[in-house]
């Protein structure tokens, strides 16, 4: 998840450009950058950091250009720095890009553009996107729309991109995948708005138009807006008018944020998954594993999974699951715990660290004494680029986006879909999964986001229990299996957000 701005029109675009990204900034703060389109160059401003730290870095002397873009980003392949910030160039100089989203197969691409010649600065997916519509831009010859829509035809994975060609400032294209793009139409119809949501835009006009899946867009400079599909048909814009206030907005049209991340789990579980699993052709693989997945598996030793909070439940639930699948002895601790006794851990072990931050004090002190003693420390974290990523010697993000809501919940699902993929891989690795069975697992995983989808729709159901319950003083959460973790989570949930006393307990013991 990131934040885009862009603007084409009659005014000068950098402060249009950096207020938008204030705003968006909820949506990711690992860096930020603006380009802004002077005649024939294009310059460029990005800064590790917030928007503020862009601010403080530089300002350009000449604000009277009347395009621009700018992103603020939730890193998700390279960490955050100044050179992996957005916007890049393409290798020419010629195009440059913002974009959010994750492009699946930018290593494949990455490869043949190498094998002509391009070099790469950064460690992003984007930089590989920009340079691959560069070459299909001189390839084919094709304006910098049907350069797009040909690379698009491409690519595999989420995005929504903003790109500019330095030699045509009278012009924005921009396309959708999977990660959300608004255009705002100005009032006297000479000026474009562009954005991940309408925060930017409301200030300015109501007049939006939803990019959808598919599409490419290109915005001139006279008014004119061609909406493309990916397959070259042509689309009447629809029009809508935007009511809502831009602290609704935000929050996706929620209430609050924990509500809105509630919501966002079906997205940020393909998201977990993608370019990991496919249920289609039937396929799991943890690029994280790849360099120690022998050492994990022929070791004769342990995985001991270190966490706190909500994470604690979901490495329960990775016990259960790599115990039952990879038939490996898996521990859970307290990473407090853990750091503070003389815990028996050696270079046998494995030991996985759960955290949505990556920066969890006592989770980082416990694997550092795991390292001291030897062990293979693997990281599952949120943050790109966090503490907890880069000390252990491997790892996997869950790419849930920010979460803002301090009651953890996408993160959790997220964690939990890592250490599901995790032990199918492990699992299949060491022929402790039967064939038809990690089948049936991969297909019902690539059935759980839309699962999710409908039990969130029954909105009005879940606020009826809510409000039976809401006078209880106290409440008991009852699992057995993967389920008991599931319990102890729903009562920690319950006892953060509204302070009724709640205990997790495995079913069975409610007899004894
Ligand atoms: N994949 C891109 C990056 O890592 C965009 C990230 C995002 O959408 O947050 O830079």
């Amino acid at each position: 998840m990131c934040g885009i701005v862009g603007y084409i029109g009659t005014r000068q675009a950098y402060p249009i450009v950096i207020k938008g990204l204030q705003r968006l900034e909820y949506r990711g703060y690992d860096s930020a950058g603006v380009a802004l389109h002077r005649q024939n160059s294009v310059d460029i401003f990005k800064r590790k950091g917030k928007v503020s730290d862009l601010l403080a870095f530089a300002e350009p002397e000449d604000k009277t250009a009347t395009l621009g873009m700018g992103h603020t980003r939730w890193a998700t392949h390279g960490v955050p720095d100044d050179i992996n910030a957005h916007p890049h160039y393409s290798n020419s100089g010629r195009f440059a890009i913002i974009h959010n989203g994750i492009i699946e197969n930018y290593a494949p691409l990455k490869a043949t553009l190498e094998r002509k010649g391009y070099t790469f600065t950064s460690q992003t997916d984007t930089e590989v996107l920009v340079n691959f519509i560069e070459e299909v831009q001189k390839q084919t010859g094709a304006n910098l729309a049907e350069a797009v829509r040909v690379a698009l035809t491409e690519v595999v994975g989420a995005y929504a991109i903003v790109v500019l060609d330095t030699t045509d400032e009278n012009r924005l294209v921009a396309a959708r995948k999977g990660s959300p793009l608004v255009v705002g139409i100005g009032v006297n119809n000479d000026e474009f708005f562009l954005a991940s949501d309408a925060t930017p835009i409301v200030e300015y006009t109501k007049n939006v138009v939803y990019i959808n899946d598919f599409e490419i867009v290109e915005l001139d400079r006279k008014g004119n807006m061609i909406i493309k599909t990916i397959d070259n048909e042509l689309k009447t814009p629809f029009i809508q008018q935007i009511e809502l206030e831009i602290e609704a907005i935000e929050k996706g049209g929620y209430d609050h944020y924990m509500i809105k991340e509630i919501h966002e789990q079906p997205k940020t579980l393909i998201d977990a998954t993608r370019g990991r699993l496919n249920a289609v052709e039937g396929w799991v693989r943890l690029g994280g594993l790849n360099e120690h997945r022998n050492r994990i598996l022929n070791n004769n030793g342990r995985v001991i999974i270190v966490a706190c909070g909500t994470s604690w439940h979901s490495a329960l639930i990775g016990e259960y699951l790599i115990e039952e699948l990879v038939r490996i002895p898996v521990e859970v601790e307290y990473a407090s715990e853990f750091r503070y006794r003389n815990p028996i851990v050696g270079e046998h072990d494995v030991v996985i660290a759960l955290s949505q931050s990556g920066e969890t004090a006592d989770t980082l002190a416990a694997l550092e004494l795991a390292k001291q003693r030897g062990a293979l420390t693997y990281g599952i974290c949120n943050v790109v680029g966090s503490s907890i990523a880069r000390m252990t010697h491997a790892g996997s993000y869950i790419h849930a986006g920010p979460e803002i809501g301090v009651a953890s919940t996408k993160a959790f699902t997220g964690q939990v879909a890592v250490l599901t993929l995790m032990a199918l891989d492990l699992a299949h690795h060491k022929g402790t999964i039967s064939e038809s069975e990690y089948q049936r697992i991969i297909t019902e995983f690539g059935n759980i986001p839309d699962k999710i989808r409908k039990v969130l729709a029954n909105d009005d159901k879940i606020k009826y229990i809510a409000s039976e319950l809401k006078d209880a003083p106290n409440a008991l959460y009852l699992g057995r299996g993967l389920n008991f973790p599931v319990a102890l989570e729903g009562a920690l949930k319950l006892k953060e957000i509204s302070y009724i006393h709640a205990e997790g307990y495995p079913a069975a013991e409610m007899k004894h």
